[in-house]
């Protein structure tokens, strides 16, 4: 699902990435680490083309990135489902409308749009909340809507910047769960994450970056 060959990004004489090299089967699931500031942006910024790499090929569901033109970008992010830290909901739409965000961007009927929306809070089990402002949920469950919103499209990959950042561990177990769920009906997760104590009691493979390099990863990403 994403291959990186040899990719390095400079910012100005800033080195984020040095030669990075890694590959994600399609239908893996698999954790992203390291300190702040080794590079775990970078990478997931080089994946959904909000930055270029300074030299390197980046392949993404079959297509190398630096191919793609302009126009051709929206159509590349769309297939991929985003999930932040601080979830970055619209407190003034109802958790409805927040999950509905996406679909409108892509010019979805509202009919087709209800459905959906109602199938991804289903799935993150939120369906009676659809009314509400995110701002009466709890912190586990406004990232919930997060998760919602970033699945309504139908994406082949999510990509996570880590998200149980403010979550207890009990949270973060559940929040897990969810990721292991999309995993399970063929959905590729990248997750980039500094809880290690939460890392190492999955089972999935660890890409470790240290200063820009991949220092580690375990054997590499698949069933
Ligand atoms: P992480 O997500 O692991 O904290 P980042 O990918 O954000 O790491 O950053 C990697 C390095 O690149 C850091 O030294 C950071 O300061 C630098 N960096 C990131 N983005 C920029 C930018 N837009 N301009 C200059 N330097 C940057």
């Amino acid at each position: 699902m994403i291959s990186f060959e040899q990719v390095s990004k400079k910012y100005h004489e800033k080195t984020a990435l040095v030669n990075a090299n890694f590959h994600l089967q399609r239908g893996a699931m698999a954790f992203l680490t390291g300190h702040s500031g080794a590079g775990k942006s970078t990478l997931l910024k080089l994946i959904m083309l909000m930055e270029r790499p300074t030299s390197g090929k980046v392949i993404v569901d079959r297509q190398d990135l630096s191919q793609l033109s302009r126009a051709q970008v929206p159509a590349h992010r769309r297939k991929i489902g985003l999930v932040f830290q601080n979830h970055q909901l619209l407190m003034d739409y109802s958790v409805f409308d927040n999950v509905a965000l996406p679909l409108k961007i892509s010019g979805y009927n509202e009919r087709d749009s209800g459905r959906r929306v109602r199938a991804a809070l289903d799935k993150v089990g939120l369906l009676d909340k659809e009314r509400l402002s995110p701002q009466t949920l709890s912190t586990g469950e406004q990232q919930r809507v997060g998760i919602a919103r970033a699945i309504v499209n139908k994406p082949k990959l999510i990509l996570a910047d880590e998200p149980t950042g403010n979550l207890d561990p009990d949270l973060s177990a559940e929040i897990m769960r969810l990721f292991q769920q999309f995993n399970q009906v063929g959905v590729s997760i990248l997750i980039a994450s500094h809880d290690l104590e939460l890392i190492q009691r999955l089972p999935h493979p660890v890409i470790a970056l240290n200063q820009g390099r991949i220092s580690g990863s375990a054997s590499l990403m698949g069933h």
